[in-house]
């Protein structure tokens, strides 16, 4: 239906962001599920698609692609004029094993690339489609690794670029305030993906803790870090 709210999930081939596009196709949400690899988008919409009411629909997009962002936003602007809820993902490099201390700089930079960057192009080429919606949310799926209180135990450059993230989060809230954009940052939980490895909990939980942003009601926060709907330090 034309009146489906129209959400658009980064990273959404596997992992956390596929669940979270499954789920807000569950509530009924148009989905565009993009992928960096269009095929990797289309197979996942294909596995997902027969379950849920929502619409899925897949696209292709690198948050690292300046060119890719703008064009898939034109591409959204041209089908549906406006975006309800966009969901920041996509992110890489758990660098557990580096140290602050030695870590190479050229690795941070290119995490700081697609977990910072990526999300922070998309989230400026999505704006205006936003600024379009009755009831606009912008998730950005950080890490408790962002916090500010547990910069201990390694990944220099992984807690770097959520904790800016989260910065991030707090500067777009602000100044989207006044706009009622709602802008929320959260952490799924330690969630069992190819980044959280097999001890963690089902990717269901974790995407919940998105959706759970991504779907509040106008009176909801702005400018907050939560995990499962509970405030989180930063
Ligand atoms: P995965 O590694 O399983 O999936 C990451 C996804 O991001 C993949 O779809 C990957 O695509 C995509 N991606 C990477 N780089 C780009 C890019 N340049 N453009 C577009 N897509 C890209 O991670 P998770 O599902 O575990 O993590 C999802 C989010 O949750 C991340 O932000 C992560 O930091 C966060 N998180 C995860 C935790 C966990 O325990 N799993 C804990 C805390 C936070 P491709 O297949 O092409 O590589």
């Amino acid at each position: 239906s034309t009146t489906a709210p129209v959400s658009l999930v980064t990273g959404a081939n596997r992992g956390i962001g596929r669940e979270t596009a499954r789920q807000l196709a569950a509530l009924g949400h148009t989905v565009l599920l993009c992928a960096r690899r269009p095929q990797d988008a289309e197979r996942a919409v294909a596995d997902l698609a027969p379950a849920v009411p929502g619409t899925l629909l897949p696209r292709r997009l690198d948050v690292t692609d300046a060119d890719g962002v703008r064009a898939l936003a034109r591409g959204v602007e041209e089908e549906f004029g406006h975006l309800d809820v966009l969901v920041n993902n996509a992110a890489i490099d758990y660098d557990t094993a580096q140290r602050a201390v030695s870590v190479d700089l050229d690795q941070v930079r290119h995490t700081l690339e697609t977990n910072l960057f990526g999300a922070w192009r998309t989230a400026q080429a999505f704006l205006p489609l936003l600024r379009r919606s009755a009831h606009p949310r912008l998730v950005n799926v950080s890490s408790e690794s962002g916090s500010l209180e547990h910069m201990t135990g390694g990944a220099p450059a992984y807690g770097i670029s959520k904790a800016a993230l989260n910065a991030l989060t707090r500067k777009l809230a602000d100044e989207l305030r006044a706009e009622r954009i709602l802008v929320n940052a959260v952490c799924p939980g330690w969630i069992a993906t190819d980044m959280g490895g097999p001890g963690g909990e089902p990717v269901e939980k974790g995407a919940a803790s998105v959706v759970w942003a991504a779907t509040l009601p106008d009176s909801g926060p702005t400018g907050g870090f939560f995990r499962h709907g509970e405030a989180l330090a930063w």
